[in-house]
């Protein structure tokens, strides 16, 4: 793997189109199966971007323990055939402190918004800068981050950028936790808790295969997995469409339910996406439950 520091560095790649994976590193298996989705899709060149982003923090959020890791972060990108590994100092991001924020409405105001107000403006603004230092043709990101994914994509709708944005299932823990990053911090009495959140995703996914529409009624066999759990906070759960990120009384079109959780001292989102069967005459939709792992993640792995 090419690991690179600056913009110009990485643009140095041979023929070919380009796919690009950012990530705040600290990899896991979520974050390799979107490389693999490159490769499978033709990409000639795969990009990885690893920054931890600033601007996507709040204050008293978690930047400064954020898990870093770059030695690890290079053996599995270049395990998983990363050809160009992109891993800017903050100097190359931010030679000064921007005057220019890429804000987006519409999506990126309901859900995780209210809780990090700023969150999705820091999230666009560095998405554009790797947009438009990198350059590639496609980009692929993780339907763990319903919300992130909407908001990106419709920013590169309505900016009109020449790139192609590719979602991808979420990867889980063979207990169904969402692999995340973050997880390291979770104690093993937080992880039997974290659980709950999967459990609560899929009763409302097998409620919704026997016909239930009501969007409270899905929310509510997510809290019920939830309420009553010691250190478990409930921040939301709603059921949302997937463009647009509004909340629906009833799942009639492409949505996700979301749920928003502190477990510990970890915030931990999670969601299942639903999609209408096309040409079904009886509106049956389909889930996509993630991909449960059949292994021990490598966040999982000691040493
Ligand atoms: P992060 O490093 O957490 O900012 O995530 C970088 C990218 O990986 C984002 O597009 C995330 O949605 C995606 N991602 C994170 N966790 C998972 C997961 N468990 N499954 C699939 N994609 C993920």
């Amino acid at each position: 793997v090419k690991i690179a520091r600056t913009f110009a560095e990485a643009r140095v790649h041979g023929p070919g189109l380009v796919g690009l994976v950012p990530t705040m590193g600290f990899l896991h298996e979520g974050h390799l199966s979107h490389v693999h989705a490159a490769r499978a899709a033709g990409d000639a060149t795969v990009m990885m971007s690893l920054f931890v982003n600033p601007l996507q923090f709040g204050p008293g959020e978690d930047l400064d323990r954020y898990p870093r890791d770059f030695d690890r972060d290079t053996a599995l990108a270049e395990e998983a055939g990363v050809d160009v590994l992109f891993a800017p100092p903050v100097e190359e991001m931010f030679p000064t402190p921007p005057d220019t924020r890429v804000e987006v409405g519409g999506p990126a105001s309901a859900l995780e918004a209210r809780s990090r107000p700023g969150h999705f403006g820091g999230v666009a603004t560095v998405v554009t800068k790797l947009l438009a230092g990198l350059r590639p043709d496609r980009a692929y990101f993780g339907r763990k981050d319903a919300q992130q994914l909407a908001v990106v994509r419709r920013m590169v709708a309505d900016l009109s950028f020449p790139v192609e944005i590719v979602g991808g299932p979420i990867i889980r823990h063979a207990d169904g936790v969402a692999l995340s990053s973050r997880n390291t911090f979770l104690s093993a009495g937080d992880r039997i808790a974290a659980a709950g959140l999967y459990r609560g995703l899929m009763a409302a996914a097998d409620a919704v295969g026997a016909g239930e529409r009501q969007g409270r009624a899905l929310e509510a066999r997510v809290r019920a997995e939830l309420i009553g759990k010691p250190g478990v906070h409930v921040d939301y759960v709603e059921l949302a469409s997937a463009d647009r990120v509004e909340r629906l009384v009833e799942l009639d079109r492409p949505a996700f339910l979301a749920v928003a959780a502190r477990v510990g001292a970890v915030r931990l989102i999670d969601n299942v996406h639903f999609d209408p069967v096309d040409g079904d005459p009886g509106g049956g939709f389909v889930a996509d439950r993630g991909i449960v792992l059949d292994t021990v993640s490598v966040l999982e792995v000691v040493g």
